[in-house]
Order: structure tokens, then sequence, then C-alpha cells
């Protein structure tokens, strides 16, 4: 038998989609996939980041996915109005977390601190997560990018050393929500480095791109690259452009041909 990898696609909802059509979304990607996927799906990591109302029902009607939160709180109870908290997520079997994403740095004014704060949370309570970090374009035009990526990797993981519970997105803010995905030869360069960077200073775990990731940039980001997957956001919310990317995903990282074979059902 080859030596067949993970591949992880996952999906970032953000603030969309109501509540008949994330059922919907499930349910396709429970019964409408391409061989690959049902051939493959122990190495098929499929992760959705679903608002928190929906955690709950999703993981009740979902197999094959897994049900992450696109953020939570860094306390851990207490009179913090508002705040949805891991104790709570774990509660109702909530899959993992996604931490750190830029929207979350930007918006919402989270911090490093902040979200080392979230990591150490999910190292003592056993939750796995996917860990945000991505330059903005004036420090890529200023050719600080991998100085701005590692301060973001150091400042959130102080402290943490249970790596199996970490996958780490990489995601140029400035490629994100706007349609332009970074080059595959960057996406590469910066691939290598980030891989390379974690496994001397930390240990090795899976490393995604996300920034307006489609079909194309799925394949091509993964394929000889050394990413294990991809996170999407906008093309994350048609679940059959998403059954694409996730068929297309584990072909990337599996060195397979990008041929229309692999999406027969
Ligand atoms: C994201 O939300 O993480 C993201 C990469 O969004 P988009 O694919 O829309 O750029």
């Amino acid at each position: 038998m080859i030596d067949i990898k993970l591949s992880i696609p996952a999906a970032n909802w953000k603030a969309n989609l109501t509540f008949e059509q994330a059922v919907n979304w499930i349910n396709y990607m429970e019964t409408n996939v391409s061989r690959i996927i049902i051939d493959y799906q122990e190495y098929i990591k499929l992760i959705a980041g679903v608002p928190y109302v929906y955690i709950k029902p999703l993981k009740d009607i979902s197999k094959r996915v897994k049900i992450y939160a696109q953020n939570m709180s860094h306390v851990l109870k207490g009179a913090y109005t508002g705040e949805i908290t891991i104790i709570m997520l774990k509660s109702i079997g909530c899959d993992g977390v996604i931490l750190g994403h830029s929207e979350r740095r930007n918006i919402f004014n989270e911090t490093d601190e902040l979200i080392n704060k979230k990591v150490l949370l999910c190292q003592e309570h056993n939750m796995p997560f996917i860990l945000c970090v991505g330059e903005n374009l004036e420090q890529r035009r200023k050719g600080i990018a991998f100085e701005v990526i590692k301060n973001q990797i150091d400042l959130a993981l102080k402290g943490f050393n249970k790596f199996e519970l970490m996958v780490l997105a990489y995601e140029p803010v400035w490629a994100i929500g706007t349609g332009v995905p970074m080059e595959i030869s960057d996406i590469k360069e910066a691939a290598s480095f980030i891989i390379d960077y974690l496994r001397k200073n930390y240990k090795e775990v899976p490393v995604l791109y996300g920034g307006s990731v489609e079909e194309n940039t799925a394949y091509f980001a993964t394929f000889k690259t050394g990413l294990s997957g991809v996170l999407v956001g906008s093309k994350s919310l048609d679940p059959i452009e998403f059954e694409r990317i996730v068929t297309l995903t584990f072909s990337g990282v599996n060195n397979l041909q990008f041929d229309k074979e692999h999406f027969e059902t």
C-alpha cells in the first residue's frame, strides 16, 4: 500500500448560512461525495467552523464532518456576559475551535496575548484547535512577513506543548476575502518557511493555507508544497463547491493527478 497522507479541508462559514442551509450542507457532505472521499475517509479530516448556535444540532447529524467553533472565550467561567467558554463547548461535544483568525484579531482587537490564553485553555482541556497566523499587506510590502508570522507563532505558543492538538493555518490577511489567492510559488515559499520553523522550534504539525481558496488553489497549494490542507471562507458556503475542494485537497496532498475521474460519485 502506498503511503497515504492525511488531508485537512476546513470550512469557515463565518457569520453566514441559516440553520436550514447549514443542515443541508452537512447532509450533502454525508451523502453526495466523490469516490475518493468515501474510499479514503480515514485520511480526510473534514472540518466545518460553524456559528456557536449550530454546533450541537450539527454534531447530532454529522458523522463525516468535524464540527468546530470559530472562536471561544479566553476565560473559563464567571461574570462575563455573552461569552462562550471552552467548558460550554466541551459539554456539547464540539470537536475543536479556530483561534486567532485575522477577523478576530483585526475587527475584535484580539491580541497575541489573548490568543495565547485560549491556546493554553485548549491545552488544559484537550481541545483540538486551528491557530491562524498571517501578515497584512503593509508587512508583506515591507518584507517582514516571515518575521510577523514567527512572532505570532511564538507569542501564541508560549507555555504550550501538546502539539497533537494543533493545526496551523497560514492566512495572509491581504488574500482573505479578496478573491485573489496568493501566487502558488509564494505559498510554497511561505509553507516551507513555516513548516521548517515549526519543526526546528516546536514540533511538526499539519499546516494549511487560507486566503481566497477555490478549487484550483486547493489542489495546487497542497500539491508538493508540504501543506496538509486549506482553510476556506467564501467558497466553503456552497456544499457542491466545497465537496470538490475536499476531493482536490486530498488529491493535492497525495500527489494525485488533477482529473475529472476524481469527482465521480
Ligand atoms: C478565511 O475565512 O479563513 C478565509 C480564508 O476566507 P476566504 O476563503 O473567503 O478568503
